[in-house]
């Protein structure tokens, strides 16, 4: 059994995959090919967002977003404490301090609570600028963001969408990647939406962020090729990648999120009374980037672990450790209690889920963790 089933995928979109990668080849326009700015246009209009600029990946996507932002020393960008590495490192990467923020027991994501004891904290100590909110959609959950935008916009701070993981979710009728100040996502191939290599984008609905952005990921451009008036680097969306893209974001939209959503519902069905299932707030909706349950304690996982590992089926911890126990981050500061993101680092276990999970596999899965229990 496949944690995330990428062949099976590869399988059922291959026709339209190879001739969409063929159409490259044949045209050989490998970068800035029309079929970027169409992916662009494409996922601008269904998140609901007047720029999508493409580029390498989501961590040069939460960097140039920051960038964009002007964010660097002296600055307080606030991270959920329970995420993967890079929410923080980028904050880190120019410079700022990421402060992190503990997280919600039932979604996983930041607490809203827990946020604005950490602005007070930085704000009262004063050596720190708050400047920077940054939510991650984990596991594909769009966080309470009208709880998170209420609180940023009181204390004058801006919103950024980590949707790395997030991308087809919904939040109270709209998509994520639409939900703060501005949002950012990632194309690595496991992401919701992933195409076969590296790859993301970034969205604003500000004309001059958007067209910041688009000369920072291109040598620091201005309208003339050869006249660069700022210093930038190079973080672009190859074009056989957004030809992946255009196929795997229909086949997301036309079946893949309602496929998913089907079986993390079985899911929840036959595993709620043996373990914590996964909770899903009224009026969100979930791409289910990861289906994530939690047991008693670290023993109990090790056991269930090895059990389902002795069945051949594959199981993940995301994540071991938070943030703030990173030995990157080794001397940060913690501006706030951060007991649940510990905790859940000891407890959580994510389970194989893809659109094209079969029931039987399903079954397997969830007879396992029943006998395990029992
Ligand atoms: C994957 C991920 C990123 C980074 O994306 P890459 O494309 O791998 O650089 C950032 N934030 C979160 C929450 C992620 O899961």
């Amino acid at each position: 059994m496949e944690f995330r089933d990428l062949k099976h995928q590869y399988q059922v979109l291959k026709p339209r995959i190879d001739d969409s990668v063929n159409q490259v080849m044949t045209e050989c326009n490998f970068i800035g090919g029309l079929q970027v700015r169409t992916l662009e246009a494409k996922l601008a209009d269904y998140v609901g967002v007047k720029h999508c600029i493409s580029c390498g990946n989501g961590t040069d996507a939460l960097t140039m977003m920051l960038m964009a932002w002007g964010i660097g020393k002296g600055d307080a960008v606030f991270v959920p404490d329970f995420t993967f590495f890079a929410s923080g490192e980028v904050v880190s990467f120019l410079g700022a301090t990421p402060v992190f923020v503990d997280v919600d027991q039932n979604t996983f994501n930041m607490d809203p609570n827990s946020l604005e004891q950490a602005i007070i904290a930085v704000k009262e100590e004063g050596e720190l600028k708050p400047k920077v909110v940054m939510p991650v959609d984990l596991f594909g959950l769009p966080c309470d963001y009208d709880r998170i935008n209420e609180i940023s916009h009181r204390y004058g701070l801006k919103v950024l969408e980590d949707a790395a993981q997030g991308f087809g979710g919904e939040y109270k009728g709209r998509k994520t990647c639409s939900l703060g100040d501005a949002a950012t996502t990632s194309f690595f191939p496991a992401k919701p939406l992933g195409c076969y290599g590296d790859g993301g984008a970034i969205f604003t609905n500000d004309d001059q962020e958007a067209e910041y952005l688009c000369s920072i990921a291109v040598h620091g451009k201005g309208t003339f090729k050869y006249d660069n008036v700022r210093i930038g680097w190079n973080s672009r969306l190859d074009t056989l990648q957004a030809a992946i893209l255009l196929v795997k974001f229909d086949a997301l939209e036309e079946f893949e999120l309602e496929s998913i959503n089907t079986i993390a519902s079985l899911y929840t069905k036959d595993l709620r009374d043996m373990v914590k299932t996964p909770e899903i707030p009224n009026g969100l909706y979930s791409s289910w980037a990861q289906y994530t349950i939690q047991v008693k304690d670290e023993i109990q996982r090790t056991i269930l672990q090895n059990e389902l590992a002795n069945h051949g089926v594959p199981s993940m911890i995301y994540y071991p450790k938070p943030m703030h126990l990173q030995s990157a981050f080794h001397g940060n500061k913690n501006w706030v209690d951060l007991s649940i993101s510990e905790s859940l680092c000891k407890t959580v276990l994510s389970l194989p889920i893809h659109p094209y999970m079969s029931n039987s596999e399903l079954n397997r899965v969830t007879e396992i963790i029943g006998k395990s229990n029992g």
